[in-house]
Order: C-alpha cells, then structure tokens, then sequence
C-alpha cells in the first residue's frame, strides 16, 4: 500500500497523538483523533522538555510562542542526604546556548490542538475506544465505548499511553510492568527560595525523594514532587499532614512557604509509573506511539520528549518509503537505538533513587560525586539528560 492520503486513526490525545496528528495532516492525510476525555482538561504534572521535544516543536512550528510561556531551565541540582551535591549539570557545559523548558501539559497541548484542528484533524472529544477490529481487507476498525463505529484505517496509531487496552487487541507483543514507587506531586506558587531556573531535588535513602521544578507560565509557578510507595498511599492519606510536611522540611528546608499552599491531601495527586517493553514499534497497519509503546519511570524526564520524537519519526520514515509496511518497518528502525538507550538508562537508575535498597543509595552517594567529576562521563551525563543519547557513543539524528 502507498503511503501518500492515507485516512489515519489516532487514539489518544496526550503528547504523540496530537503531534503526529498535525505532522500527518500537514502531510496530506486525513486524519482522525479519539480521545476519552471529555474536553482538553487542564490536567498532569509539570514536565521538563529537553532539547530533543523543543525541536520537535520548532517543526510543527509553537516552539516560539510556547517558550514565553515556560521556564528555562538551566541546569539539574541533586543534593544528598548529608546537603553534598550528588548531581549538578549544567546543559551549557557540554551544550553551548541549550536549555531544557519547564512547562504544563495542558500549556503544550493547548498549542498542539490548535495547530491540529487549523491543519484539518477531526478531534473526537468524550470517545473512550472500547476495542479494534478488522474487516475482511484487514484494514483496522474502532469501536467506541457507546458502540458507535469508526473506520476503516489505512492506519491506526496507538499513543493510548501506558495503560494501552488496545495493544493486545492489535496483536502487538509487548510487556508491561508496574513500578512499587511512584509520586504525589502538586503545583503552586514559586517562592524566591527557588531558583526560576533549576530543577532542584534531594535524596534521604532510595526511599527518600523531593523535587522542585519551575513550570512557568504567567504566574511562575512550581511543580513539586515526592516519591512515594504505592503501597502506603492509603496510610498517608490518613495520616497527619502536618507529620509528612516534617518529613519534606528534613529534606528542604526551604520549601515551609511553599508547602504552606498545601492544606489538605486532596491537593496531591498520585502518580503511577510503568515499564513497557516492546521489540518492534509496528504491526499490520498499526503504530505505537509515546509511553504506549516504551512507559517509563520519570527519572530522566524523557517521556514526553520521546513522544515527540516518536510523531516526527513516524512521519518522516512514512514520507521516505514507498509502502505502508516498509515505512512502519522503518518507524520501528528509526526509533530503536533512542528507545532503547533509555529504557537501558532509566531501568539502570531508578532503583538507586526509588527502591527498597538503602544500599544502594549508599553507593550512589560514594559513587555518582566521582564519576561525575570526569570530564566525559559528565559530558555524557548532559547529552543524556537532554534527550539526545542513542547508545554510549551515538546522538539523535532528528
Ligand atoms: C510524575 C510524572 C512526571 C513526569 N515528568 C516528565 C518530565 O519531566 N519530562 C518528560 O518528558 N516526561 C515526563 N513524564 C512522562 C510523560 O508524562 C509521559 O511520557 C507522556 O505524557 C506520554 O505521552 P503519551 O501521549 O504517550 O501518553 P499520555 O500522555 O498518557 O496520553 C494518552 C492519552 O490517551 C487517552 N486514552 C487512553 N486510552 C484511551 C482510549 N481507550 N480511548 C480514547 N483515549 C484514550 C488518555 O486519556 C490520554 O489523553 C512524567 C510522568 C509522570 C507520571
């Protein structure tokens, strides 16, 4: 099949799908959004994008009006549990004239939604897809949680994020696994104690994790998060919060005006983190786009960015083939050694920031201040924490 006006499904509009919606109109297709939700909710942590999303964005043309409206951050400051700087990058050390973004989910899609609708995509508010069929052509069909049908696809991308119902139904192997730890996190008012361009955190022990990151907007705001076991969820809720503010000071002193913003538990929300695995990106005229095909922890902050770079590699590898499968073939090619290089880095770091293993947070704090006074392992810190790592040696092309 050629790969030139298909008529494209997309369901989910998080950060993929509304990304490659725009870049596949814009490439002559017709193209269809389904999102369960019933309008653009302005919901979701704060995210940082890393230089690899912001150029994503600069193609599909917002980068310039969205960054006015986020945080520039500079550089990444960890502290340990005895106040010793466990991690502090600077993007412009290895980086000349870069910087990551801090910013809202809804501020992003706000954007990408407009670009999507003005580009000719048709934005199906309030469709929860209930499951995929195929007809006798095995062109892919949706059916929605009303029973109503949509379809047939020449293609159909997944960007239904970690929880994707519809991966199995598409016949796509893959693997999915719920980390123990997560996040309650909240957004307020930045206070000056604050640096408006550093994405502050500090660690106690692997069970100990607070952060602070600037999100911008007109009203300078910051997102705060703190790791927690999903186990115990239930036990803090009922506790006092006044105890666990105590537990948070320990570790940040200077956030007792911030947390004044936060009066009751409800105010927090809780994140959930999943690790996906999947070995090929594609199926018969399928797609998976963003933490559907590859979740993982926000340790290194990629996820969103990795989903841009899904959307813009999707379309130019359909744009460079002359079929449907060699241009999802090439898809799944083009996004691998990115992919796997953070799945690897994530997998690797996570159980010394969020784990049941104190000894391993002794370790990071022998370990982490050594390596990262050599020169190129701090260069290759940087590149990796701005998104562009594909392996030891390789950078992103894209
Ligand atoms: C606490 C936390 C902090 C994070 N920090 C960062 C960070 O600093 N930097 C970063 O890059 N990433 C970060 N991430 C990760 C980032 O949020 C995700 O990687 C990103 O949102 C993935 O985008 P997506 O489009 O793949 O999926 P999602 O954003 O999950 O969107 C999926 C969409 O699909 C819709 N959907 C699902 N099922 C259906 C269905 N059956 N029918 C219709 N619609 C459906 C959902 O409603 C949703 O809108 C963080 C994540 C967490 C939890």
């Amino acid at each position: 099949m050629k790969t030139s006006g298909l008529t494209i499904g997309i369901v989910g509009a998080g950060t993929a799908g509304p990304a490659a919606a725009v870049l596949l109109a814009r490439a002559g297709h017709r193209v269809r959004l389904y999102e369960r939700a019933p309008v653009n909710l302005p919901v979701g942590a704060g995210f940082l994008l890393q230089p690899t999303g912001m150029g994503v964005l600069a193609k599909i043309g917002v980068l310039d009006e969205l960054r006015p409206l986020t945080a520039g951050i500079r550089r990444l400051h960890c502290l340990d549990r005895r106040g010793r700087s466990l991690l502090n990058l600077n993007y412009e050390e290895a980086l000349p004239g870069v910087q990551g973004a801090g910013t809202h989910r809804a501020t992003l899609l706000n954007l990408l939604l407009r670009e999507a609708t003005s580009s000719g995509v048709e934005i199906l508010w309030d469709h929860a897809i209930a499951s995929m069929e195929r007809g006798t052509d095995g062109r892919p069909r949706l059916v929605d949680a009303r029973g109503g049908r949509h379809g047939p696809f020449d293609l159909l991308l997944l960007c239904d994020g970690a929880q994707s119902t519809l991966r199995a139904q598409a016949g796509l192997s893959f693997r999915v696994d719920r980390y123990p730890w997560g996040a309650l996190w909240f957004i307020g008012k930045r206070p000056s104690e604050f640096a408006p361009d550093t994405l502050w955190q500090r660690v106690g022990s692997t069970r100990e994790l607070v952060g602070f990151l600037p999100t911008g907007t007109k009203d300078d705001l910051l997102s705060f998060f703190w790791s927690v076991k999903l186990a115990d969820v239930a036990a803090w809720r009922e506790g006092d919060l006044n105890d666990w503010k105590r537990q948070v000071l320990a570790l940040a002193p200077q956030a007792e005006g911030f947390l004044a913003q936060i009066k009751h538990h409800d105010q927090l929300s809780v994140a959930a983190y999943h690790d996906v695995r999947m070995r090929h990106w594609h199926g018969d005229r399928v797609a998976v786009l963003g933490d559907a095909g590859h979740a993982l922890s926000p340790q290194l902050g990629q996820g969103v960015n990795l989903a841009l770079m899904d959307a813009a590699a999707l379309v130019r590898t359909l744009g460079e083939s002359r079929t449907l499968e060699e241009g999802l073939a090439a898809y799944s090619e083009a996004r691998r050694s990115h992919l796997c290089y953070y799945q690897f880095a994530t997998r690797w770091l996570t159980p010394f920031f969020q784990s049941d293993a104190p000894s391993l947070g002794w370790l990071r704090d022998g370990f982490f201040p050594l390596i990262g006074r050599v020169p190129w392992v701090r260069r290759q810190m940087i590149t990796t924490m701005a998104g562009q790592k594909t392996g030891v040696f390789g950078r992103v092309r894209e």
